[in-house]
């Protein structure tokens, strides 16, 4: 009886050859064929660590004809190992096609964890990582993008969206009108001589990258919604202000104390403590 055969799906670096890891190497080597996006950037990979399995094809504009291909020498016993470009396959790259055929014909998949580029950025970008959401491109054309943006204005998480260089100045500033003051952040080049991170609100990150001719490889992050500031309690702050100021500490220690007491800025203690409500005037009748 054939062995059973086994699809491994195989992160690979995004920008650094050293960041492989030993199981996929071992699976790089171990495997009967080697689907790869584009086979050019796989060799470099596989030169780089004296791999020498045999290389075929597998991208967007084949994987119509690849994918039966590749399912009956699956089910004949081979193993198979798959990568894209750069990253882990299936995550905005044809990969998840050959994922699903696999698994709708009960073949086995198994998947070696590994670079992506959503959780570099995200990590590198200091947004929130609680929870977020990942955006693959967005459209191109401008109503279907500012609609798909619309769409993720309530979402309570970091946005984050892969860009070709010659479209980030132009979906940052969508970004920007869709989100105005939300944080943001320009990855490029992750784990590259010239990886850059360009962190700021998402108006000033938009600014930062208007006039410029970027290169390389861009992924582009908003900040969740904005907290809306709690409601201050002026009298609240006031009274604790005066009690302190009453009870012989200085004005200054006074608005330092209130503010810790009460979880509000020491700035805007001050402006508080300092202006005195409106006396109402008297009526003109
Ligand atoms: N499968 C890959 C992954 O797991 O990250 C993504 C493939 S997608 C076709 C390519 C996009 O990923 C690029 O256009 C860019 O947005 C992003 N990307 C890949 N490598 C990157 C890097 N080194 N720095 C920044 N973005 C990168």
């Amino acid at each position: 009886m054939a062995e059973q055969g086994a699809l491994h799906v195989c992160a690979t670096p995004i920008g650094n050859l050293g960041d492989v890891t030993l199981r996929v190497l071992d699976a790089l080597r171990d495997a009967d064929v080697i689907a790869a996006e584009d086979t050019r950037v796989t060799r470099k990979l596989l030169s780089r660590y004296d791999i020498h399995t045999p290389l075929v094809a597998y991208h967007e504009h084949n994987s119509a004809e690849q994918t039966p291909r590749l399912l009956q020498r699956l089910a004949a016993g081979e193993r198979i190992a798959l990568v894209s470009d750069a990253g882990t396959p299936g995550i905005s790259d044809p990969g998840a096609r050959l994922v699903d055929a696999c698994l709708a014909a009960g073949l086995h998949v198994d998947v070696l964890p590994g670079p992506s580029a959503i959780i570099t950025a995200l990590v590198a970008s200091g947004l929130p990582t609680d929870a977020f959401y990942f955006g693959g491109f967005l459209p191109r054309k401008a109503g279907e993008r500012s609609r798909a943006l619309q769409a993720l204005a309530s979402l309570d998480a970091t946005l984050v969206f892969y860009e070709s260089p010659r479209r980030t100045a132009q979906t940052l500033d969508a970004l920007a009108a869709a989100f105005p003051g939300r944080d943001g952040a320009m990855a490029r080049e992750l784990t590259k001589v010239h990886q850059e991170v360009v962190r700021g609100t998402i108006d000033e990150v938009a600014r930062d990258v208007r006039d410029r001719e970027l290169k390389g490889e861009v992924v582009v992050l908003v900040g969740p919604p904005l907290a809306e500031a709690a409601p201050v309690d002026e009298r609240a702050i006031r009274e604790a202000v005066d009690r302190r100021v009453g009870g012989g500490a200085s004005r200054k220690d006074a608005i330092r104390e209130t503010a810790a007491e009460l979880g509000v800025a020491r700035n805007t203690v001050y402006r508080i403590a300092t202006e005195r409500p409106d006396v109402p005037t008297s009526g003109t009748r």
